[in-house]
C-alpha cells in the first residue's frame, strides 16, 4: 500500500470512528467534500442550518511527524521475591487471575459479582488500562464490555489493533459500588495486580485512559489535560494518557483528541 493509500485509509477510518462528514478522495488524493444525502453541497436549502465556507469543512489532521515531549518517568518498586506475598512470584497472568478471583484485601470484595482481572494477549504490544468495572464488567468477569468497551474495541480496531491483540485490564479488580471513583486506599491495595500484570505482559506501549489510571501509573495528581500529549515512561515503558471511552460517550467532543492520542500509541508501537 502507498502512503497516499495509507493516509488515506487512516483518514476514512478516523472519520468512521468519529462520526465525521463523508468525503470522497479525488484522483489527486486529496479529500473533497461528498455532497449530502440529499444532493446539496451545502447546508444553507433547509433554512437551519449555516452555509459552509467553499473549503472542505472537514479537513484530516495530518499525521504528526513528531513525537510529543517525555513527560513523568515512574519506576515504583517490584514484590518482594522473597516475602509471603504471592502477587511479585505470579509468573502469568491466569495466575493473577486466580489471585484476583480469591482477594479481599478491600472492601469492593464486598459487593462483587465477579472479578475482572483483565483479558488479552498475554505477548500484547499494548496495555489498555481503565479505571475499574462497571456493571457489566462484574456481571460478565470481563473488562470493557457494554457501549463504553464497543467503542474501545472500535478505537483499537482503527488503529490496526484488533481487540484480541491488545491486554485490556483496570487498576481495581473490582466493581466500586454506583460506579463511584475507586478510593485511594482500594487503589493501593489493588494496584500490585496491575503491576505485575504489565511486568509478565511486557508491552511496547501502555494506554492509560482516564484520570485514575494515568495518576495511579504515574504516580501524580495532575490532571489528565495536563498529562495528554506527552510521552511519559511507565518502569521505561512508553505511557500515553487519553480519554475513558465511558467519557467519550458523554462528550462526543473529546473524540478527536482521544484519536490523536491512540495514534501516537500507534506510533510507538512501531
Ligand atoms: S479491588 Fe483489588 S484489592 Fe480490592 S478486593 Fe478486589 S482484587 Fe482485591
Amino acid at each position: 500500500m502507498t502512503d497516499g493509500r495509507a493516509l488515506a485509509r487512516e483518514f476514512l477510518e478516523q472519520q468512521r470512528l468519529l462520526g465525521g462528514d463523508p468525503v470522497i478522495f479525488s484522483q489527486t488524493g486529496s479529500p473533497e467534500p461528498s455532497p449530502q444525502a440529499d444532493g446539496r453541497t451545502g447546508g444553507q436549502a433547509d433554512g437551519n442550518t449555516p452555509p459552509r465556507s467553499a473549503s472542505p469543512a472537514v479537513r484530516p489532521s495530518a499525521p504528526p511527524t513528531e513525537l510529543p515531549p517525555p513527560g513523568i518517568s515512574y519506576d515504583p518498586p517490584g514484590g518482594d521475591l522473597f516475602s509471603n506475598d504471592p502477587v511479585p512470584q505470579a509468573v502469568s497472568l491466569e495466575a493473577i487471575a486466580q489471585l484476583v478471583a480469591s482477594c479481599t484485601k478491600c472492601r469492593l470484595c464486598e459487593a462483587r459479582r465477579h472479578t475482572v482481572p483483565g483479558e488479552g494477549a498475554p505477548e500484547a504490544r499494548l496495555v489498555a488500562v481503565g479505571e475499574g468495572p462497571g456493571r457489566v464488567e462484574d456481571e460478565t468477569g470481563r473488562p470493557f464490555v457494554g457501549p463504553a468497551g464497543e467503542l474501545l474495541t472500535k478505537i483499537l480496531g482503527a488503529i490496526d489493533l484488533p481487540r484480541e491483540r491488545v491486554f485490556i485490564c483496570n487498576v481495581v479488580k473490582c466493581r466500586p459500588p454506583e460506579n463511584r471513583l475507586p478510593q485511594f486506599d482500594e487503589i493501593a491495595a489493588c494496584v500490585p495486580y496491575l503491576f505485575r500484570q504489565i511486568e509478565i505482559v511486557k508491552p511496547k506501549v501502555i494506554l492509560a485512559m482516564g484520570g485514575t489510571a494515568a495518576q495511579t501509573l504515574l504516580n501524580t495528581k495532575q490532571s489528565l489535560g495536563s498529562l495528554r500529549n506527552l510521552v511519559h515512561r511507565f518502569r521505561g515503558i512508553p505511557l500515553i494518557v487519553t480519554y475513558h471511552p465511558a467519557a467519550l460517550l458523554r462528550n462526543p467532543n473529546w473524540k478527536k483528541p482521544t484519536w490523536d492520542d491512540v495514534r501516537i500509541a500507534r506510533r510507538l508501537i512501531g
